[in-house]
């Protein structure tokens, strides 16, 4: 297999599976780049403004639409989420890994804008764990049954969009895989 010296590493799941936390841990790797998406749903309490997302208002979003601002970008759960395309260019031009955590949709175009992409799907041990999950984080029943139907949505076009599907239990273990794929495929480019 031929090893890249950029790599866009795409990261999708349904909701509650661990898919922050597993990229927090992946985010020490020093050739590792999370790019932090855009959003106009309203920030919980425990994220954190240009951490977990750059929570913008639907003016703010539109207007970088306008001006191709984005990679991609898809309304999901009545929100609007878009990955912003400067900053994927910068960590590819540095030659890094660049993390994208975004659904199904956006996978789609991502991979046909980047052939170098690689897509991975978590995906939770059962429904059980991730509706406990779910339930756990304190969200309302209404959001949490919202949610798993969407993960339901998208479970048929899993095998055909993604090239690796890693099973997400202990976070420890997700980012072993995960750093696994990326060693796989990616070179780290010579120092000057
Ligand atoms: P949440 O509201 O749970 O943070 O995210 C909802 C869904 O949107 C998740 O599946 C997440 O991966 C996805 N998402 C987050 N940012 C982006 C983005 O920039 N583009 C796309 N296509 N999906 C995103």
């Amino acid at each position: 297999m031929t090893k890249l010296s950029s790599l866009v590493l795409v990261v999708s799941g349904p909701s509650g599976v661990g898919k922050s936390t597993a990229l927090a841990g992946l985010a020490e790797l020093e050739e590792v780049e999370v790019v932090v998406s855009y959003t106009t749903r309203s920030r919980r309490q425990d994220e954190t403004d240009a951490v977990d997302y750059h929570f913008v208002d639907e003016e703010t979003f539109r207007e970088m639409v306008g001006r191709d601002g984005f990679l991609e970008w898809v309304t999901y759960d009545g929100n609007f989420y878009g990955t912003p395309k400067r900053a994927v260019e910068e960590v590819l031009e540095r030659g890094r890994v660049a993390v994208l955590e975004i659904e199904r949709q956006g996978t789609v175009a991502v991979k046909r804008q980047f052939p170098q992409t690689v897509a991975v799907l978590l995906e939770p041990p059962s429904r059980g764990d991730l509706e406990a999950r779910l339930r756990s984080r304190g969200a309302s029943g209404e959001f949490v049954d919202r949610r798993l139907a969407l993960a339901e949505r998208d479970d048929p076009v899993r095998g055909d969009l993604y090239d690796q599907i890693v099973t997400s239990s202990e976070t420890s273990e997700t980012v072993g895989a995960l750093v696994r794929i990326i060693e796989a495929r990616y070179r780290p480019s010579a120092p000057d």
